[in-house]
């Protein structure tokens, strides 16, 4: 079962770190998704991926990190990017509270895959566990076999606010999809991890003038639950002992 750290008494935290519970850190960003998906996408997939594992162990969710490193949509409104020095000293921070409230494992559930940032959730883990007993666990459901599972532009096009996001969207909290937007967006077919290696540093430059790209008009809930089993089953496996 997953339980929410914010609604929960110190004293039933406590019972549930003894009782050697998962904690589980959702991370997310606050950044532009196209015109179609609220800012913060990211934060909504990792929560319900934690919900999803809950069903599966006994977890305890804590409070999402809501503010990361999103240079890449920076130059649209309503994203709100954190120096990575600030987001990494954020996230151990976080996780060196948990340890201290006598948890012995987390797991960082990141859905924020901007490689800079992506990178930094990865450091600040292993600093975090550094001369403690506490064991951090960073799944990355990019690598294989999962990230090809994830589809074609998932691993070349661009996880950003296409058929991959928008699905996992409709699956997990279709009323914060529009719709109507949804439906108009032409394909963006761009290469975004290409476009990032030869130096594209934000999506306008990428080719993505709405933030967005890959094709949210092709995007389902069915297809979206097919994405959080995987995603899902990717993390189970990460935190296997
Ligand atoms: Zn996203």
């Amino acid at each position: 079962m997953n339980h929410l750290a914010a609604q929960l008494s110190w004293p039933k935290v406590k019972v549930l770190a003894v009782a050697d519970a998962w904690a589980l850190l959702p991370v997310g960003s606050t950044e532009a998704h196209g015109p179609h998906l609220p800012l913060n996408v990211d934060v909504v997939i990792a929560q319900e991926v934690c919900r999803r594992v809950g069903t599966r162990l006994e977890t305890v969710e804590f409070p999402a990190i809501t503010y990361s490193l999103t240079e890449f949509a920076a130059p649209f409104a309503g994203t709100v990017s954190l120096s990575a020095d600030t987001a990494r000293a954020a996230l151990i921070g976080v996780l060196r509270g948990i340890g201290q409230a006598g948890f012995r494992r987390v797991c960082v559930v990141n859905h924020h895959l901007e490689p800079a940032h992506f990178k930094l959730v990865h450091a600040a883990a292993s600093e975090a566990q550094a001369g403690t007993s506490l064991r951090v666990v960073v799944p990355d459901h990019r690598r294989k076999p999962t990230g090809p599972a994830l589809g074609d532009e998932f691993m070349h096009g661009g996880s950003h606010a296409g058929c991959y996001e928008t699905s996992l969207m409709l699956a997990a909290a279709p009323h914060l999809v529009n719709e109507e937007v949804r439906r108009t967006l032409p394909s963006l077919d761009v290469d975004l991890p290409g476009a990032i290696k030869q130096g594209a540093t934000n999506f306008l430059e990428a080719g993505g003038p709405e933030a967005y790209f890959g094709a949210p008009s092709r995007a389902t809930a069915d297809e979206g639950q097919r994405l959080f089993e995987l995603i899902v089953t990717a993390t189970l496996d990460a935190m296997k002992d």
